[in-house]
């Protein structure tokens, strides 16, 4: 059997596309952004386990009842995970670097059990760090209505 180049069998063809997506960010979240536009941090609470979700979930995934209660939680909360990001989503979907690095924080709210993402202002943070969440209930796009943690203090 003599060698045979492989040839792709498949014809491709290259097409530039840049879509744009807009989908339903559903009930819940919903509730959310607009609680924000109000100046409120809404949580969706278990009416069987009691636990309350920031940000909010329709389904308990412990009791898997409906999460249905609404309960308005404070500002502040503390640190339970950092990162350091260097590159950030553009608006048209391309990593972009930053012009220098950002804090991304998993912040538990008090009075929740779960915990939300946000930029952090500042260069420091640990674990364990009291902070408070920067409204900007006039942001365009729902994703900006909660602009970033500030620590505490
Ligand atoms: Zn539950």
């Amino acid at each position: 059997m003599g060698a045979k180049a492989a040839k792709d069998p498949v014809p491709r063809a290259s097409i530039p596309i840049n879509p744009v997506f807009n989908w339903s960010v559903g009930n819940w979240m919903e509730n959310f952004y607009d609680g924000m536009k109000e100046g409120k941090i809404l949580g969706s609470k278990c009416p069987q386990c009691g636990r309350v979700f920031l940000p909010p979930r329709m389904i308990c995934e412990r009791c898997f009842a409906k999460a249905d209660e609404w309960v308005e939680l404070p500002a502040t909360g503390t640190v339970q995970a950092c990162t350091r990001a260097s590159v950030k989503v553009a608006d048209n979907g391309d990593l972009v670097d930053l012009e220098s690095p950002e804090i991304i924080a998993m912040v538990k709210h008090d009075g929740a059990d779960t915990c939300i993402a946000a930029r952090l202002e500042g260069d420091d943070a640990s674990v364990g760090m009291r902070v408070e969440a920067v409204l900007n209930p006039d942001a365009e796009n729902v994703l900006d209505l909660l602009a970033a943690y500030r620590p505490l203090g």
